[in-house]
């Protein structure tokens, strides 16, 4: 089995890839390893998969550093590979900066994902998997959040993108009956965490003595999804070939597009925590008090995720296990020793 991983380099393509390499599946990884956050964390998750592929079971990892953006570069993986999976994480993430740069936002999200089709497309890859979020659900969805819904409100122009994602998907399932597969992700925390989230920026911060912030005066609810979880969510969707799925269109009846390959599922806790619960278990796990700075809500935050995954569960037994006091502590075993602090 070889399995296109994209964004190899970041937060979950390096917990994706290490878990099919353990699995003995040969994993390409394909990431321009950009600047958005510090490089050198993502060096390190690339030597790490790099050493984890010569285990004795290990599939094995080609990394591939490139801009997905780059038509001829993706056009030379795809033809250098032949991919029996396609799982494409690799994006420009994160709200906020979505407010500031747009730009980039279109290449790594919306032109990167037009020649991830296109190859898929002409080299008949089976399966296209590829990450969008709970950010499409916007503020004022009923909850749980059911994909159902209509999800046409987006609040930040990085939610525009991954909505788009999904749109542009559905044309190639349905004209090319290209199979293929969303899903859309709740905040996501562990270790190798992104440090231009929460758990990351919090931990620091409590560390350094210095006060956090917490917009919406702490009010938020998250979602927080363990990343293992989440690996073990994608490496199953990607291995169930999407099949036709009669209920996606139910909200809006077209019998001709309600036949194609095509499927968007929840992969979240289906648990959400407040913010400041969030806050007192990482407390508890630093065993240090938080200096506490409360905002406003900030132009384009969504101030509650919750999602429902039975679909997910129904479609490939998904069934987070990992309750956020655990994963929070996780996380802080694993910064405490990566900075040694
Ligand atoms: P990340 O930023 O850690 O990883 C993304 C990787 O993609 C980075 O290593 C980056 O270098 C690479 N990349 C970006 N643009 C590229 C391009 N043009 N060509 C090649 N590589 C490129 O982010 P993550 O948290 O691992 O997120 C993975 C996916 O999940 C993204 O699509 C993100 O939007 C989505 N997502 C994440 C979360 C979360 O909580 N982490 C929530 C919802 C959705």
């Amino acid at each position: 089995m070889k399995i296109l991983v994209t964004g190899t380099a970041g937060f979950i393509g390096f917990h994706v890839a290490r878990t099919l390499l353990a699995r003995g599946a040969d994993v390409v990884g394909f990431d321009v390893v950009n600047a958005y956050y510090d490089p050198s964390l993502k060096e390190r998750r690339l030597e790490l998969l790099a050493e984890a592929s010569r285990a004795p079971e290990s599939g094995s990892f080609t990394f591939i550093r490139a801009n997905l953006a780059d038509q001829a570069a993706v056009n030379s993986a795809f033809a250098a590979h032949r991919f029996d999976r396609a799982i494409h994480l690799a994006a420009q993430a994160g709200v906020r900066h979505s407010l500031t740069h747009p730009h980039d936002y279109v290449q790594s999200n919306i032109v990167a994902f037009t020649n991830i089709l296109e190859a898929c497309r002409h080299n008949d890859t089976p399966h296209l998997t590829y990450a969008s979020t709970s950010s499409v659900y916007g503020a004022n969805t009923a909850m749980p959040f059911s994909e159902h819904v209509g999800v046409d409100h987006p609040l930040q122009f990085y939610a525009a993108t991954k909505r788009a994602n999904e749109l542009m998907a559905h044309a190639y399932s349905h004209l090319f009956r290209l199979p293929t597969t969303g899903l859309r992700f709740f905040t996501v925390y562990g270790p190798w965490g992104r440090p231009d989230m929460a758990l990351f920026l919090f931990t620091k911060a409590i560390l350094a003595g210095e006060p956090i912030k917490l917009f919406n005066h702490g009010h938020h609810t998250r979602d927080f999804t363990y990343v293992e979880d989440i690996a073990e969510g994608v490496i199953r969707a990607s291995d169930s070939i999407a099949e036709p799925n009669p209920d996606w269109s139910s909200d809006r009846p077209d019998p001709a597009t309600s036949n194609a390959p095509f499927r968007i599922f929840n992969i979240g806790n289906n648990q959400p925590v407040r913010l400041m619960e969030y806050v007192a278990a990482l407390e508890e796990a630093l065993g240090r008090t938080a200096q506490v700075e409360l905002l406003p809500l900030q132009p384009g935050d969504v101030p509650d995720t919750f999602a429902d995954v039975s679909r997910l569960e129904r479609a490939v037994g998904y069934k987070p296990a990992t309750p956020v006091n655990e994963g929070v502590s996780r996380f802080v075993a694993w910064y405490r020793d990566y900075y040694g602090v």
